[in-house]
């Protein structure tokens, strides 16, 4: 189901001209409303008068996540508070968080993408959305749940964590649609195997997955687990929280991003160049829009690609690659640039491991070291710990020669794909800690050890 064909659908020639529109309306906007956009645009030149097309938007600066934090925590608002209706934050990890407000309209549009999102992934107004993503701050939740309810889904709130209550609810309500994080939906499905639940005997159909990167390996093995299709949906709450992007169910290939409200562009991590078309690179956002809280070429930190080619599914709207990882997540080991997607994508490869891992990054002397640790599957664990007295001996259970070619052909793929020698460890079945948000998945000791 297409929810909004208007939109979805339109020309690229008419979708360039009210993104133009927009655009002028909007630097004005911020230029008149923001003391900060006004002193910035200043400083740039590209005051509104000179933004005359989308020709422009190169000369105008970029919005940074430090600058929402210097501005905390309602500098940017473009509208008096009274007209403001929400208020989310953004999980700081260090320090303040950064806070986003939305106007009535704001909210309205914001489920309308979402709408448009879940619809995309498949969902209609038949379905039964369990939304387990947090609510609260977090705009996970009730991004979800408002674009489920306008969509005329039965929603069921039942937010992050309570593990066992998920698959209760799952089974006794018949929930056809899961929205949650990736890591989130493997951990669910490991707990059904302890519960000795069938998972693929429910009704589940569709999951909508995101607020984590993952690969196609992951979705291939999450979707294998479940017997589900799985999408990925693509937010942050700078910019709205989710719906600003999200795969469609029937191309799975790429992410259609609601660019009538949200205009792309790709840059050169360094040097902020734009990047043609096709080009990896950060994405950068400029809210077209939004009221209360607008941005002008926001630099996300994530690192995708775009492309305009009209997709199978009807739509013509810009797609974006899914996200290959983080500008600061990004690993830089004996100079070469590292994501942890690329590790994760070998490791999902192999069915003898599971989909757990964790990067351990050190440094001896003058030399960067990735160890990938991951857990292999319970039954090659069996087997090779058949005729092991104690599991202790770590070197016993490790030097099997299954594991020792296993592990030379592991270290063989990352890489062809890296470049790089890494180390590989093999830990027990449920060893590695399980995240109920976001995943864990690097642990740097270079800090620590006073020398990064
Ligand atoms: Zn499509």
């Amino acid at each position: 189901m297409i929810f909004d064909r208007e939109h979805e659908c339109m020309s690229r020639q008419d979708l360039r001209q009210l993104q133009e529109e927009r655009l002028k309306a909007l630097v004005k906007r911020v230029y008149d409303r923001v003391p900060f956009y006004r002193d910035l645009l200043d400083k740039s030149g590209a005051t509104p008068e000179k933004v005359r097309s989308l020709d422009d938007l190169p000369r105008l600066p970029f919005t940074r996540k430090y600058n929402l934090r210097d501005e905390y925590p309602f500098g940017l608002f473009a509208t008096p508070m009274k007209d403001v209706v929400r208020i989310h934050a953004s999980s700081g990890t260090t320090g303040k968080p950064t806070t986003v407000g939305y106007t009535r309209s704001d909210v309205a549009m914001w489920a309308e993408v979402c709408a448009r999102a879940l619809a995309c992934a498949g969902t209609t107004d038949e379905d039964t959305v369990q939304v387990a993503y947090g609510y609260g701050l977090f705009t996970g939740g009730l991004g979800a749940h408002y674009g489920a309810e306008l969509i005329g889904s039965a929603v069921i709130p039942i937010s992050g964590s309570n593990t066992q209550r998920q698959l209760m609810l799952m089974q006794d309500f018949g929930t056809t649609v899961l929205c949650c994080t990736p890591s989130f939906a493997l951990y669910v499905w490991d707990v059904a195997q302890q519960l000795h639940l069938d998972v693929t005997k429910f009704p589940l159909r569709v999951g909508v997955f995101g607020a984590e990167p993952w690969s196609e390996n992951m979705r291939r093995d999450i979707e294998r687990k479940w017997n589900i299709k799985a999408c990925d949906i693509y937010g942050l709450s700078e910019i709205i929280g989710p719906g600003v992007s999200c795969e469609c169910v029937e191309a799975q290939s790429g992410l259609h991003l609601n660019d009538d409200h949200f205009l792309p562009e790709i840059v050169d991590p360094d040097t902020g160049e734009v990047r043609p078309e096709g080009e990896w690179g950060e994405l950068v956002i400029t809210t077209l829009t939004k009221e209360a809280f607008p941005l002008i070429r926001y630099r996300t930190g994530d690192i995708t690609r775009l492309t305009s080619e009209p997709c199978i599914c009807g739509r013509t709207n810009t797609r974006m690659d899914r996200i290959a990882g983080r500008t600061d997540d990004m690993l830089i080991i004996r100079g070469v640039n590292v994501f942890p997607s690329q590790v994760e994508s070998v490791l999902l490869m192999s069915p003898q491991v599971e989909p757990h891992y964790r990067l351990l990054v050190s440094r001896k002397g003058a030399l960067d070291n990735l160890d990938v640790q991951v857990e292999i599957a319970p039954s090659l664990y069996q087997e090779v710990s058949a005729g092991i007295l104690s599991t202790d001996d770590v070197t016993t259970f490790t030097e099997h020669e299954t594991l020792v070619g296993l592990k030379h052909n592991i270290q063989k793929n990352i890489k062809d794909i890296i470049g790089i020698n890494v180390g590989v460890t093999f830990k027990e079945p449920g060893s590695i800690e399980r995240a109920e948000g976001k995943a864990q998945r690097v642990i740097d000791l270079r800090k620590e050890q006073g020398d990064s």
